[in-house]
């Protein structure tokens, strides 16, 4: 049954996959029973960030006998947002949902996004309200995240949203043309380029095999990088840091003085140590900050493709310049 006429909408789902061999097929029988009973059309996206097990075979195999099935093979390990951005580049839908090949967002959910985006709205923010297998360290420090940003930036970010995202053509284009930072936090820029939105909740499964690609370093640095892309809070911190020396520094003046003149010269060797130990780190510290928003600028300087694609199967090159 062929559901391709022109009025016929047309829904991209885009997966990125790092070394997920043994849950693709099941991934995408899951998905295509789902998808298959829409009234939309639509194609999917494997992009392999350049995984080492056969996802490569895995996914040509599924492109070679589905024609809806699109590859887009990296030629190395690009990071999962990369994976995202380069699956929106290539995405020809009037939706785009970017999911992850794990089966953690569940692939029933689609049915319900799509009737969003036929009452017109541009964003569908997918809310986790549980996540058994993210392990309490994962949970608890994604909380702190959230609340920092929320703190310390401008932009608001929804606690929770999780990198399921479904936006509309018209959103996907905002971000293919204006959002090509090489250091970035993309499901915050879906969450603060405005148009309509909504959220939904949903249930995060289990994975459904494989491991884990996010180490507990990888998503500090991911943090920390996201931190600084949205606020410059962190820089500040110096002239804080600043105001209170010269008020430390004031106290003891005085109170040097005081006890200069009650008992004569003071003894401050002690004293002299700790101040000097404590006025080192902070400084070291404020030091570590620049030179973190200085790498972002570096990186941005060079201007480095986000990601560099290899190969494809039923997808024509967009010679993009990325
Ligand atoms: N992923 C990717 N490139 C990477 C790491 C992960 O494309 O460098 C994909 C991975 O295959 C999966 C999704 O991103 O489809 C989410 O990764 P994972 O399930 O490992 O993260 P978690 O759900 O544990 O946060
Ligand atoms: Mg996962």
């Amino acid at each position: 049954m062929s559901k391709e006429n022109s009025d016929t909408k047309l829904l991209s789902l885009v997966v990125s996959a790092y070394n997920e061999e043994e849950v693709l097929e099941n991934f995408y029988n899951t998905s295509k029973k789902v998808l298959d009973s829409l009234s939309w059309d639509y194609e999917i996206i494997f992009v392999n960030d350049g995984s080492i097990d056969k996802t490569y075979e895995i996914i040509n195999n599924l492109a070679t006998s589905d024609k809806k099935v699109k590859a887009i093979h990296f030629s190395r390990n690009f990071g999962h947002e990369a994976a995202m951005i380069a699956g929106i580049d290539y995405a020809k839908g009037d939706a785009i949902v970017c999911m992850d090949a794990d089966l953690q967002h569940p692939p029933a959910t689609l049915p319900q996004i799509v009737t969003y985006f036929e009452s017109d709205y541009d964003i569908v923010n997918m809310v986790r309200i549980s996540n058994k297998s993210a392990g309490f360290i994962k949970n608890i420090t994604s909380e702190a995240f959230y609340y920092i940003i929320n703190v310390i930036s401008d932009a608001k970010l929804i606690r929770n949203a999780s990198d399921f995202m479904c936006i509309s053509g018209r959103a996907a284009n905002v971000l293919r043309k204006n959002y090509r930072e090489k250091i970035r936090f993309l499901r915050g820029y879906v969450q603060n380029i405005g148009f309509k939105k909504i959220n939904m909740e949903y249930m995060a499964n289990e994975r459904a095999a494989g491991k884990s690609k996010y180490s507990i370093k990888k998503l500090f640095k991911f943090s920390m990088n996201t931190i600084m892309c949205f606020s410059d809070f962190p820089l500040r911190l110096g002239i804080y840091a600043g105001f209170f020396a010269i008020l430390m520094g004031l106290i003891m003046s005085i109170y040097t003085l005081i006890s200069w003149a009650k008992v004569g010269t003071p003894n401050g060797y002690a004293t002299i140590i700790v101040l000097i130990c404590f006025m080192f780190a902070v400084l070291f510290f404020l030091v570590g900050i620049i030179g973190e928003y200085i790498s972002i600028l570096f990186a941005e300087l060079k201007d480095r493709p986000i990601y560099i694609v290899e190969d494809m199967k039923n997808i024509e090159d967009l010679n993009l310049n990325n």
